[in-house]
């Protein structure tokens, strides 16, 4: 059995764990799937790719208002694929070469599974043992049995962006972030969207103004069908058809299942070794990465509170500091977590919602900004983006921030940095210069807008 310093079980932010510490360490990291886990081969980066794609084609099929005549000749489907997997695969096989050439590094391409609380087995037939363990080994899209039993064909966010043609009929499982990006993609793109969702509201666990207000512009674009469950499904060859227990179906050429990520713990062998997990499969970790077994850690999706790359990245930076030092462990910091939707128009947040403040029976004030109703947003013709503001009336300081629109993504962040800085908000609105007439005003206003004292 080979004996290593550290074995890391999965290449996504697993891989960064391999810092300078290491060197002329003995280190293995074993991966089963495409080198660079989820968010490089099939999450964030290639959803994003396909994203920017469908913001231009809905561009020019909106430039009518500009006074642009503008018509949108055609998509490029395969194009448009090859583009995005043409940059990827190579950065996944460069990764894995990168890896495996180590000079301390060992790759195993093989599933990895417990079989003592230092030991692994891996499927390539290597048994090794390590020192230090940490499972990096992240989440997989959930499919409900019922869809599985099926028998009908059905995609995945890991497959659906591989399809060889555009499909003309799109039905989409589930009212998350992951069905709200690929709608946008594909109904920017060209396809009819169906959305089925089993709540009232798509987006549920955002701020439900910002979450009913995205709904309501949904609804005119993609068929949607909300608070209802799917009692069948059938199809072939040619396509799928969904019925619905409020009597109604959706029939397409395609489907997509987004119903939710589940954690790569179930195939672990984490009893052999002793692991807790959670109530819903998580390895249960402290809030420095260690799970109940000594030496053993667990970060990212397969254990965070957040199933986000940026997360991820944190917890990993935090963790490869935890290995190398164990007489000063650093803790995660998971205060202040923005989290973004990529869909059109975009969404992005930090902090309590509107509910969540009401709930804990905080003294709060709120303000919202239309995009409208500044002069960046008269230049973009925008109807539809706002920036919702919570602020503690008694300390003045930022408690949540809900934006949806364009570019919403980037403009929380000075709010993020406030938060987390605990800059109040008058400082923070007063304190500095915002560029006239950039968007950013929409976060400026905002913030005047907030009836604080102002000391
Ligand atoms: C469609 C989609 C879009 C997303 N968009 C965003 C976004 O815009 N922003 C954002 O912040 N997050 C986004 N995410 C989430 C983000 O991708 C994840 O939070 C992040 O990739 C998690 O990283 P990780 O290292 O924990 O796990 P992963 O990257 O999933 O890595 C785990 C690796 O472990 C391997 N593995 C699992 N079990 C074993 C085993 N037993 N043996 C060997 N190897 C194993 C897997 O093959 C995988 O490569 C998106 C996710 C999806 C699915």
């Amino acid at each position: 059995m080979a004996d290593f310093d550290l074995a890391i079980i999965g290449s996504g932010s697993g891989n960064s764990l391999v810092t300078a510490d290491f060197d002329g360490k003995r280190v293995a990291v074993i991966e089963r799937g495409a080198f660079g886990g989820t968010c490089l081969n099939v999450g964030c980066i290639p959803t994003k790719m396909y994203v920017y794609a469908a913001d231009v084609a809905a561009t020019v099929r909106h430039a009518a208002r500009f006074g642009i005549d503008a018509r949108l000749e055609g998509v490029r489907w395969r194009d448009i694929r090859d583009r995005v997997f043409d940059r990827i695969d190579p950065i996944s096989a460069g990764g894995q070469a990168y890896r495996t050439n180590g000079e301390n590094t060992t790759t195993f391409l093989g599933h990895a599974e417990f079989t003592g609380p230092k030991s692994l087995r891996i499927s390539t037939g290597d048994q090794i043992s390590a020192d230090q363990i940490v499972i990096a080994a992240g989440g997989r899209p959930m499919v409900p049995d019922v869809v599985a039993q099926s028998g009908v064909g059905f995609h995945t966010s890991d497959t659906i962006m591989r399809l060889d043609e555009l499909p003309e009929r799109l039905v989409i499982l589930g009212g998350g972030y992951i069905s709200a990006e690929f709608a946008h993609v594909f109904s920017a793109l060209g396809s009819q969207v169906s959305v089925v969702a089993r709540g009232t509201r798509l987006l549920r666990h955002l701020d439900s103004e910002i979450s009913e207000r995205f709904t309501q512009l949904a609804a005119t674009r993609w068929d949607l069908h909300l608070g209802v469950e799917a009692t069948k499904f059938s199809g072939d060859h040619r396509g799928v058809r969904l019925d619905f227990t409020d009597g109604s179906s959706a029939e397409g050429d395609v489907l997509l299942v987004a119903t939710g990520r589940i954690p790569n713990t179930d195939r672990l062998g984490l009893a052999a070794a002793g692991i807790h997990t959670l109530y819903d499969g998580r390895v249960k970790v402290d809030c420095y990465g260690r799970t109940n077994v000594e030496g053993v850690w667990a970060v990212g999706d397969v254990s965070s509170d957040f199933q986000l790359k940026h997360v991820a990245n944190h917890e990993a930076r935090v963790l490869a500091h935890n290995l190398a030092h164990p007489e000063d462990l650093r803790e995660f910091d998971h205060r202040f977590v923005p989290a973004a939707v990529f869909t059109d128009p975009q969404i992005a947040s930090v902090g309590y919602t509107e509910d969540e403040v009401r709930a804990a029976r905080l003294n709060y004030v709120t303000a919202t900004q239309a995009y409208g109703d500044t002069a960046y947003g008269w230049a973009m013709e925008d109807q539809s983006g706002i920036c919702k503001l919570i602020a503690d009336a008694d300390t003045g300081l930022l408690l949540g921030a809900h934006l949806m629109g364009y570019q919403s993504s980037n403009l929380i962040q000075p709010l993020i940095q406030a938060m987390c800085f605990g800059q109040r908000v008058p400082e923070l609105a007063r304190g500095q210069y915002w560029i006239h007439p950039a968007l950013m005003e929409v976060v400026e206003n905002a913030l005047l807008k907030l009836d604080l004292p102002a000391r």
